[in-house]
């Protein structure tokens, strides 16, 4: 029978991040949002508890624990009113492949450092030419010797301005029979010469900084190879998963501050001699988006178990994102409606949640890919694109 019950450790855990959290809060999130700087204070104090990598191996100084307890982190800190973009991008798809397929000698490296919180790993795919797209990307890795030559450029790469390295996806050849790429991932460290980035400006207001990467004939040792040459896809996939289930927890999050937020404003404001709580167009929409943060919650809970138990958790990841993210709108959104013009000022924080919430409908990936991957993996039909 499906156990739904909290644990006495998840329930510590939720505790313990929301204290940490709320010593930072919402008003320092939005403060950060708008001056473009990392939640540095924050991101140190959830490390010096071992939350950061709590999915790391204890031998590497992680917590020992799986996607589920890393989701638990990504959703309370969220739900705090710190919702945490380096977490899906350096704690789940960077450190997930690195735990899983890393050299022995690349775990000693990094793990530690990353466990401690000393340092944060960036992940570049995305390419100006290659976005949902990622077979087509054109940034090569060449063998010349004992190293590896990179040569292209990426973009959208979040936080490599405050990460150690970043997990580089290259084509390392052609399938001749598909025309996609041969892909290989590369652990490159970001004073390597030859890599240098500039910053994206972003109009949504988010602490976390995008950036065009450019590699210049960037040359790395071949230990810098994570996984087999050409054998890029399985590691990447193994990494993709906890990267949505990381992005729904974080979405359940905001959903979670949001809703709160609406409904302790709609209970107090009153402008017709009643709270504005008692009717039902101000509270049906925040009941629905209730029930679409607890659907998704339920559903990531699924992926979550499933990946940290080795079953195949691509359907309920990709469908928790695709629920999350939504429900995460829906929720700002009515949320935002609510404050009436109280919503977009300053003082009140939404709208920098709302920047996040929406650009989680297209990153990691947006929502008419995971809708593709439904449409082909669960319902059998042609794949269209
Ligand atoms: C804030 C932010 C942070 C990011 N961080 C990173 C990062 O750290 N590392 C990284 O590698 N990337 C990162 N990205 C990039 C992100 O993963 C891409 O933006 C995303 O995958 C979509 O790619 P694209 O922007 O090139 O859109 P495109 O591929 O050009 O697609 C544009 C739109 O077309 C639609 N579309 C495209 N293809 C299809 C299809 N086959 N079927 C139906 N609809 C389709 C979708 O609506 C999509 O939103 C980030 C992006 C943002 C905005």
């Amino acid at each position: 029978m499906t156990d739904f019950s909290d644990s006495a450790e998840h329930l510590d855990l939720r505790a313990a991040v929301r204290e940490i959290t709320a010593a930072h809060g919402p008003a320092d999130y939005a403060e950060h949002a708008r001056q473009a700087t990392p939640q540095d204070g924050l991101w140190s104090d959830l490390a010096k508890a071992g939350f950061v990598v709590i999915n790391v191996p204890a031998a590497y100084g992680g917590g020992g624990a799986g996607m589920t307890e890393l989701a638990l982190v990504a959703e309370e800190s969220a739900a705090g009113g710190c919702p945490m973009l380096l977490l899906l991008v350096s704690s789940a798809i960077a450190v997930e492949v690195l735990a899983r397929h890393g050299s022995d000698a690349q775990r000693r490296q990094w793990l530690p450092g990353l466990a401690d919180g000393e340092i944060k790993l960036a992940f570049a795919i995305t390419e100006p030419d290659a976005g949902s797209n990622s077979h087509g990307i054109s940034t090569t890795a060449v063998r010349d010797g004992d190293e590896w030559v990179l040569r292209g450029s990426k973009y959208y790469i979040s936080g490599i301005d405050q990460s150690a390295a970043v997990l580089t996806v290259a084509r390392t050849g052609t399938d001749e029979s598909t025309g996609r790429a041969r892909i290989s991932l590369f652990l490159i460290p970001t004073d390597a010469p030859g890599l240098s980035w500039t910053p994206i400006e972003m109009a949504a207001q988010i602490p976390d900084r995008q950036f065009t990467v450019f590699f210049d004939d960037v040359r790395v040792p071949a230990g810098a190879l994570v996984g087999g040459e050409g054998q890029g896809l399985a590691p990447l996939f193994d990494g993709l998963n906890p990267e949505r289930i990381a992005t729904a927890a974080i979405c359940i999050g905001i959903g979670r501050y949001a809703l709160a937020t609406a409904a302790g404003y709609a209970a107090t404001r009153q402008v017709w001699g009643a709270p504005i709580g008692a009717h039902q167009a101000v509270a049906h929409p925040l009941a629905r988006a209730r029930i679409a943060v607890e659907a998704a919650a339920l559903l990531n809970a699924k992926a979550a178990w499933r990946h940290d138990h080795g079953e195949p958790a691509g359907e309920s990841a990709n469908m928790a994102k695709y629920a999350a993210a939504e429900a995460a709108g829906a929720a700002v959104d009515a949320a935002i409606q609510t404050h009436g013009g109280n919503g977009l000022a300053a003082e009140y924080g939404l709208v920098p949640l709302w920047g996040m919430a929406r650009l989680l409908r297209i990153a990691p990936v947006n929502q008419e890919m995971v809708l593709n991957y439904v449409a082909q993996h669960s319902l059998g039909l042609p794949r269209s694109y």
